[in-house]
């Protein structure tokens, strides 16, 4: 293609073998006979392994890694993250109950999100799970639940902060928001904490995702511990945790690079020491989803029919939106950009042509790929979409137009 139009940044983490995609160590198409039918998700082990010891590289030793599993939920990715990091985030009830499944102390699990209801309050506090408390009314109710069950429940106060993420993909924090507690009303939050039987363990102040910019996040932390240190004044005692999100994003679109993870963790080298002499004893946690996880997984669809509408190549798959709304455009984004897809039984291919990859559903919504160029496919063949570990199936309307659902697979 041309080199003015931005490229998609290089998909190396699977290798390719007589122009076959390899996961797990297997080739795709034994894969998906393995897998014994199309569409699936496939996450690859051994990628999830090498991302949490890249991030170990990088990040001061004292940092505490926590894997956000809404990113991908599926029970037995989770249980290899439970083996490989030092903690579990939570957003909800069945993701709990998945949580408390693996071997992962139910001390490292801590829940945040708003709308807990009471079964999922007495659940984390019969469990001894860490509760992010997103209001002064959750905070009531954890005390009455636990008085009712004659436990201290574990609590920490998510802050809304009073600064935003920069350049990030998806603002959590600054601002009116549904997360959290505003920075400005945790003081008189922490008096009450004091007054009523909870067990305060810190805080967690999480403002943004998927972001490429090292900049923007070495600021956000800085900012981060700023505001814990400050608010820690007013703490019932002395804070052990000390959770400052995660927001680090991985490369989607054309023109998109790799963020620099060497200068974030060196910005965390150096903000550690302060940090410790003002919270003596504090364990600073990250919390990751996508990063950990999103680069590990494909999306695999299969080619039903070649069509050629005014000189166009539509390849229909068996997949779209309803399996990867994310892929489709239609997660978040403002203007739809292809993420990297190719055929993955013939990567290279013999001829090339530009073609777009669409679904089987009624909508012109259900694209997976836009005019792209990539190996000429025919009926059989195998659609890739890469960077899909996180935020895929999950994430997607599965109910919509009642085709099939994917299979997940973890090789
Ligand atoms: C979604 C979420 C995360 C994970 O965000 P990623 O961008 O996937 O890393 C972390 N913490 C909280 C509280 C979240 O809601």
């Amino acid at each position: 293609m041309n080199s003015v139009r931005p490229q998609h940044a290089p998909m190396t983490q699977f290798p390719v073998v007589d122009d076959c995609l390899q996961i797990g160590g297997m080739a795709l198409t034994r894969l998906a006979e393995r897998v014994g039918s199309t569409p699936f998700y496939a996450y690859d082990r051994a990628k999830l392994t090498d991302r949490v010891a890249l991030l170990r590289q990088y990040l001061p030793p004292e940092i505490h890694l926590h894997y956000a599993m809404k990113a991908n939920p599926m029970p037995a990715v989770v249980q290899h993250m439970a083996s490989l990091v030092d903690g579990i985030d939570i957003a909800s009830g069945g993701e709990q109950r998945v949580a408390l499944d693996t071997t992962m102390d139910p001390g490292l699990i801590s829940f945040a999100g708003p709308g807990k209801s009471d079964a999922d309050l007495s659940c984390a506090i019969a469990a001894g799970v860490v509760l992010n408390m997103e209001s002064e009314a959750e905070m009531e109710r954890i005390a009455v639940a636990g008085k009712r069950l004659a436990i201290r429940p574990k609590v920490a106060v998510r802050v809304n902060p009073d600064f935003e993420l920069k350049s990030s993909g998806m603002k959590m924090g600054g601002g009116p928001k549904q997360f959290g507690v505003d920075a400005e009303r945790v003081p008189a939050m922490l008096g009450r904490i004091g007054e009523l039987d909870l067990d305060f363990y810190g805080f967690h102040i999480y403002s943004g995702s998927q972001n490429l910019k090292a900049a923007s996040i070495q600021e956000a932390h800085e900012k981060t511990f700023a505001l814990a240190i400050r608010l820690a004044a007013y703490a019932p005692r002395a804070p052990r945790t000390l959770n400052i999100g995660g927001g680090f994003g991985i490369p989607y679109f054309p023109g998109e690079g790799r963020l620099d993870l060497e200068a974030v963790g060196a910005n965390l080298t150096l903000l550690l020491p302060g940090v410790l002499l003002a919270l003596p004893g504090v364990q600073v946690q990250i919390e990751l989803g996508r990063y950990l996880v999103a680069e590990a997984g494909i999306y695999v669809s299969r080619v039903i029919e070649r069509k050629v509408s005014r000189g166009q190549v539509y390849l229909v798959t068996d997949g779209g939106l309803h399996h990867h709304l994310a892929a489709s455009g239609n997660f978040g984004q403002v203007i739809r950009k292809n993420y990297p897809v190719v055929i993955g039984n013939r990567v290279a291919g013999g001829e090339r042509e530009i073609a777009s990859a669409v679904g089987p559903l009624c909508t012109p919504l259900d694209l997976l790929a836009d005019q792209m160029e990539m190996a000429k496919a025919d009926v059989g063949d195998l659609v890739v979409v890469f960077q899909s570990g996180a935020y895929g199936l999950t994430a997607s309307p599965a109910a919509f137009l009642s085709h099939p659902g994917a299979r997940e697979v973890l090789v």
